[in-house]
């Protein structure tokens, strides 16, 4: 019991910055969870399932929606129902759908990536697509869809503009190809840009994004699109499993994520941009362009710190950040941070570069 107690406490001081996938659900939240009404969703029953995919559907400026259990399967489910088996999709090389989503597309789809260079602002350069858009001839695989990531995790959460999206959508249109946008954060991007979401995906034929990261969510995300394209993609996510029954549960949560949770973004950003100014001042670090809620830096040359040492130092004072690959670190604010706890990770910083 004194155990249960003391880890609880721990978790409630730390300050996870790895990830606004970590960020618990609201009181809120939790008490309209508690007094859902519900129903059985696969057989489209479900009161509260319907209120969210109608809200989300209205937000994005789509005929329909579908709640799906993560925006892996929102992705996964828009390119099924998409694509057809060896069809090629031209997606960025740092897009999540190709690097983080565990090969799904080709391994459950059969479809084939077709990778264009992310260029540093999360775009892909317009004559590059047009110039991977296969001629008709046997011997290629059929061009059908082209996707964009708004913000773009990778390349620092920048926000892609709605004239960038536009001119997307044009090229796409005139090759008469699909267009998906993987929006896992579009709300931040729309704050950024300060654009409605809507004006961002208008040109998109489908969109997905997530209730459960900065939204405060527990679980889900929500695939928009035309009436006939959901419809399809129905179909798919009861063929991944994503049928859930009485979800209400937890759509009752993503309502509140929408309604409640979208306008105070721009905190987040506020407090992202005092998180980088702050470590831009440490020498030891190289801090990347900030732009919405995501953070990302590495260690500078003069420092002769290893990153897990860094990692594992932060941790010890209660500080949690993500560290992997090449990219070095990513920390992201989120609801569950507030101005303290930016001051207290600066402190830690402090510390551990003094040590
Ligand atoms: C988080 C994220 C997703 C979906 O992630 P899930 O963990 O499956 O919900 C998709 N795209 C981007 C850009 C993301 O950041």
């Amino acid at each position: 019991m004194i155990m249960l107690v003391a880890c609880i406490l721990n978790k409630m001081n730390t300050i996870d910055l790895r990830s606004d996938t970590v960020t618990w659900p609201t009181q809120e939240m939790r008490e309209a969870m508690a007094r859902a009404e519900v129903g059985d969703d696969v057989y489209g029953e479900d009161p509260t399932v319907n209120r969210l995919q109608e809200l989300a559907a209205e937000r994005m400026g789509k005929e329909a929606a579908l709640f799906v259990p993560s925006g892996a399967m929102g992705n996964l489910a828009a390119l099924l129902a998409h694509c057809q088996r060896g069809d090629e999709v031209i997606l960025g090389d740092l897009a999540h759908p190709y690097l983080y989503e565990g090969g799904a597309m080709a391994a459950l789809g059969g479809i084939q990536p077709r990778t264009l260079r992310n260029q540093p602002d999360g775009t892909l350069i317009l004559d590059e697509i047009e110039a991977a858009i296969r001629e008709d001839d046997v011997h290629y695989p059929i061009t059908r869809l082209v996707a964009l990531e708004n913000t773009h995790n990778r390349c620092n959460g920048v926000p892609l503009s709605a004239d960038y999206i536009r001119s997307v959508g044009e090229l796409v249109k005139k090759h008469k190809l699909a267009f998906h946008i993987d929006g896992a954060r579009i709300f931040n991007a729309a704050m950024a840009l300060d654009t409605p979401a809507k004006r961002l995906v208008a040109p998109a034929d489908s969109i997905t994004f997530c209730l459960s990261k900065g939204l405060c969510a527990p679980v889900g995300s929500v695939l928009c699109g035309s009436k006939e394209f959901i419809a399809r993609a129905l179909r798919v996510r009861k063929q991944l499993g994503g049928g859930m029954r009485q979800a209400g549960i937890l759509a009752a949560a993503g309502i509140i994520a929408l309604e409640k949770m979208v306008d105070r973004l721009a905190e987040d950003h506020q407090r992202a941009k005092r998180l980088a100014d702050g470590l831009a001042e440490f020498p030891q670090l190289r801090v990347f362009p900030q732009y919405t809620n995501i953070i990302r830096f590495q260690l500078s040359d003069e420092s002769k710190m290893k990153p897990d040492k860094i990692v594992a130092a932060l941790a010890k004072e209660g500080i949690r950040i993500g560290h992997g690959g090449p990219w070095g670190f990513r920390a992201v604010t989120h609801y569950w941070i507030d101005d303290a706890a930016i001051e207290k990770t600066l402190a830690a910083f402090r510390k551990v570069f003094k040590d």
